[in-house]
């Protein structure tokens, strides 16, 4: 039996809206998945789980119609299951190692357990949780998966937990980064409340190392989980880089997704450009290049190696091509081209080559050539990777790598109390690697505070 396929918007009408784009499982089309997995006694898939859900005792209860026990079983060991069954690489972690794809299609781990998750949305299933006080105090730095995962395990094991927040709404990049035709953000802010709901507060617009210092914090907790994520955009050392009409992808994603930009009443409006040339490869340049697309751009994404090493998600590129989105490979870019006004014109770029050779990355490398082109447009948005803001820490004794990350050992920073993990600790990454930091996380503070992980 081959894999069931999630339905999806139409390609042609997806490209004009911020609909969700991936229709998930009826009832009986995840029953009919489930009923594909082989309950292995050694379950591989699972290893390939950072948060080590119990795959297929949750599958198995799909398969019997009981979803209500499905959910308790993710629950165990997931508070963001609707995220994660969406955004999760699955192909590279739970799919993966799952037996059913060594000989076909491996079974469909995320889509069943964003159904099981829809599911628990849809009939307001609220998980009973037993908890007791123990009295102590932690404050988390950060309310993106990270921040989110280590809060709602903390909270299980008693603990009080405050998050702080620099943005007015919750989430990081679940928020202000993966757009909504991804993610719907009315899912996002559900799971979060279900972790509000156990006793986890959030207090946001509180930038720590200027609304208040890490030193202060400590003073008031008795630990600290930094979960700052990488949230800085790197930009490239070409001429005319500050022009009118270079963005960065957060800077757009932040302004669609937080601000609503993409609604006609937004107080904050993007000026739509004609067309706009992405420059990266990543599932960031993706997200960005197929927002503009949805305001009305023509939207071309410019990657300097070649199709293969692309790294955004094989679905995010079938699904761009699909809604009309050019790509041009092998090309690098030299220089903004501007009007009088200072506002980008074009793009003068490099024709690059690919060589024998394979990078550290596994991938074939490439040099520029002598070959100059120009190409002409009015937006240019750089998504080529980004950095650890250190604000929160940068006065504290907080110990950084030589890439300028968060060093630890675990979760463990240079300062006792305080503990990291997430983005800010293995530079931007996955959202379920993020979750798995938090986690573990949790049970370091714990054992730090005399704990037992005891639930
Ligand atoms: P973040 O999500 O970055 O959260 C950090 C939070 O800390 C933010 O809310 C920030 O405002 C807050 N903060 C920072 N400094 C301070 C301070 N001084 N005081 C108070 N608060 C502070 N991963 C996937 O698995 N699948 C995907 O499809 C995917 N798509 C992506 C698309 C985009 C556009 C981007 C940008 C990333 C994507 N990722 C994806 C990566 C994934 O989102 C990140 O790896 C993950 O969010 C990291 O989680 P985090 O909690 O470490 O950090
Ligand atoms: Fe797979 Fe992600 Fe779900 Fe884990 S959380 S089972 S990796 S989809
Ligand atoms: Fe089911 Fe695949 Fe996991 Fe086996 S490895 S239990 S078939 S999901």
């Amino acid at each position: 039996m081959k894999k069931t396929e999630m339905r999806l918007q139409d390609a042609a009408i997806r490209q004009t809206n911020f609909k969700e784009v991936s229709l998930g499982y009826t009832k009986e089309e995840a029953i009919r998945e489930a009923t594909r997995c082989l309950n292995c006694k050694n379950p591989m898939c699972i290893k390939g789980c950072p948060v080590n859900i119990m795959i297929p005792k949750f599958i198995e209860c799909i398969k019997n119609g009981n979803m209500e026990e499905a959910i308790k079983i993710i629950n165990e060991s997931s508070s963001l299951p609707a995220v994660c069954g969406r955004v999760c690489p699955q192909e590279k972690q739970c799919e993966k190692y799952c037996v059913k794809g060594f000989k076909g299609d491996a079974i469909a781990i995320g889509a069943l357990e964003r159904f099981c998750a829809d599911w628990a949305i849809e009939n307001n299933y609220e998980s009973k949780v037993n908890i007791i006080d123990n009295n102590k105090r932690i404050a988390i730095i950060g309310s993106g998966p990270s921040g989110l995962s280590c809060a709602y395990e903390l909270r299980m094991l008693g603990y009080d937990v405050t998050i702080y927040e620099a943005l007015h709404k919750a989430g990081g990049v679940l928020t202000y980064g993966i757009p909504e035709f991804r993610l719907p953000k009315s899912i996002v802010q559900k799971e979060i409340e279900e972790i509000q709901n156990i006793g986890v507060k959030i207090i946001t617009n509180v930038v720590v190392g200027k609304s208040i210092s890490i030193d202060e914090l400590k003073e008031k907790y008795d630990a600290i989980y930094l979960a700052t994520g990488a949230g800085l955009p790197k930009l490239m050392d070409i001429k005319n880089i500050n022009a009118n009409g270079v963005y960065s992808a957060n800077e757009i994603l932040t302004r669609v997704n937080l601000m609503g930009a993409y609604k006609k009443e937004s107080k904050t409006p993007i000026k739509i450009p004609k067309q706009v040339y992405v420059i990266g490869g990543g599932n960031v340049a993706f997200d960005a290049a197929r927002v503009m697309k949805r305001l009305g751009s023509s939207v071309t994404i410019m990657y300097h190696r070649s199709e293969v090493e692309l790294p955004a998600r094989r679905d995010e590129i079938k699904h761009a091509l699909e809604e009309n989105i050019n790509m041009e490979f092998l090309k690098n870019p030299k220089e903004i081209l501007v009007d009088d006004d200072y506002s980008v014109k074009g793009l003068k770029y490099v024709n690059m080559v690919l060589l024998d050779e394979i990078d550290s990355s596994n991938r074939r490398c490439v040099k520029e050539t002598d070959s100059y082109d120009t190409v002409e447009c009015d937006m240019i948005i750089l998504a080529i990777g980004t950095n650890i803001n250190d604000l929160a820490f940068k006065d504290s004794m907080i110990k950084t790598t030589d890439r300028g990350l968060i060093q630890v050992e675990g979760t463990h920073t240079s300062d006792e109390s305080v503990f990291a993990g997430g983005d800010n600790t293995t530079g931007a990454a996955t959202v379920i690697l993020a979750c798995g930091a938090g986690v573990r996380a949790a049970k370091e503070i714990d054992e730090y505070l005399g704990g037992k992980n005891e639930k």
